[in-house]
């Protein structure tokens, strides 16, 4: 473990924004490829033919491409998450406190800057992008930013452009989020009674979202809600959203409550393990296993009696790491290599400092990637009080 820090120390004193290396992707690549195959050998020289030599058994084991994102320990990462904006029009208890500040708009990448980093990832292999936030649809002319990364689904560098959404602007936005090339999109959705929509969002409207989702739905695109399962808020309602959304021909996805940020109450007592649920969905309803994927951390059934796929997203209780493909960049271009750890890069002083040239920045990503880490450690018990990381799920998106 020492010697990977200390390579891992050397690898990024060699890739300091200052200090220029002369060929930093054969750098990225030598450290990773290093901490793959010869882990137990050091000092490893990072000659260019061993490099290569290295680079061509992991393309001939179908490991890496020419240029992609590779960590330390394997993992490709073809996933980019954008936390387009910090702000929202509702305010969920398990989300956020009633009385958030927001980062002033000054901080605030601009679209062209999102549009750009987001465009050096696609170039880097990321075959997936999601807009998120905060609330994505409450950015101002955030179509403009849709209608631009939807040329690389138009060049075959882009599998998806998707986007997850509380579903309060689907009404407005649908029809253009198609023109622009998406075509499924996630909606959270916790319940389905009104009053207490209200007061898990503060200042939700239901009939707004139901709304919403239907305009979506007739204007092609594939819906897929998500749910916190919360204990003693819509533990009891899970029947009636899994027959809603058979109903509606909708897959759901119920996640566990994650410890970020300070909220007005403590998550420990909303906590509801999703294994307790399935066991209990296992008593009416048939649930067959299923191999579908979505490049998420979600595990799907599909459940019998409405043949719509059922997913779990469980990182406390069972930690989804090890097939982890992802990253997650924040609307101030801060990166965070894992949802559940602080460690991050700053993106937006290469951005700003090498306006023209794409260069800098994607030494930046190269470092990052480089000291990705294996996983997260979300606690959530009565002995760990607060969160387990300071800021918000709306900073880097669900
Ligand atoms: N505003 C959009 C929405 O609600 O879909 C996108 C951002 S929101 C942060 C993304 C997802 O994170 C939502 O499905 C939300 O329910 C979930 N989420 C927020 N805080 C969470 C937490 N502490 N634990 C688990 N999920 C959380
Ligand atoms: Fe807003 Fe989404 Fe957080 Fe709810 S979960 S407060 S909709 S960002």
């Amino acid at each position: 473990m020492r010697r990977r820090n200390a390579l891992a120390k050397g690898f990024k004193a060699s890739l300091s924004i200052t200090e220029r290396a002369p060929d930093r992707s054969a750098l990225a690549k030598c450290y990773v490829l290093r901490n793959i195959t010869h882990m137990d050998s050091v000092p490893i020289p990072c000659d260019t033919e061993s490099v290569e030599n290295d680079r061509r058994w992991l393309v001939d084991h179908g490991r890496q491409d020419d240029d992609s994102l590779v960590d330390p320990f394997g993992r490709q990462v073809t996933y980019l998450r954008v936390s387009v904006t910090d702000r929202c029009d509702f305010r969920c208890v398990y989300c956020m406190s009633e009385d958030m500040t927001f980062l002033p708009k000054s901080d605030v990448l601009t679209l062209e800057e999102l549009d750009r980093i987001c465009s050096a990832f696609v170039s880097r292999g990321v075959r997936k992008l999601r807009m998120t936030g905060g609330e994505p649809l409450v950015r101002r002319d955030v179509m403009q930013l849709f209608h631009r990364l939807g040329r690389h689904l138009n060049s075959g560098h882009l599998d998806e452009l998707t986007l997850t959404t509380n579903g309060s602007q689907l009404g407005k936005y649908s029809v253009d989020l198609y023109a622009a090339g998406v075509r499924r999109i996630n909606v959270s959705l916790d319940t389905l009674d009104p009053e207490k929509f209200r007061a898990i969002t503060r200042r939700g409207d239901l009939s707004q979202v139901l709304d919403g989702i239907r305009t979506a739905k007739d204007a092609g695109h594939q819906i897929k809600i998500n749910t916190v399962a919360l204990r003693g808020v819509n533990d009891n309602e899970l029947d009636s959203l899994l027959r809603w959304c058979g109903d509606e021909g909708l897959d759901l996805t119920l996640i566990e409550t994650m410890p970020m940020g300070e909220i007005d109450e403590d998550r420990t007592g909303r906590y509801l393990p999703l294994s307790m649920v399935r066991a209990d969905l296992q008593e009416r309803w048939t649930l067959d296993e299923s191999d579908y994927q979505t490049g998420g951390p979600s595990r799907y059934v599909t459940i019998r009696e409405t043949g719509q796929r059922l997913g779990f997203i469980t990182p406390l209780s069972h930690n989804f790491c090890e097939s982890c493909n992802r990253v997650r960049l924040t609307c101030t271009g801060t990166l965070y290599m894992c949802l559940g750890q602080e460690d991050a890069a700053d993106l937006r002083s290469p951005l700003r400092l090498a306006p023209e040239d794409d260069e800098l920045l994607l030494a930046s990503i190269d470092e990052a990637i480089g000291r990705k880490p294996k996983g997260h450690d979300f606690v959530i018990d009565r002995r760990h009080k607060g969160p387990a990381v300071p800021r918000h799920m709306s900073v880097t998106g669900g």
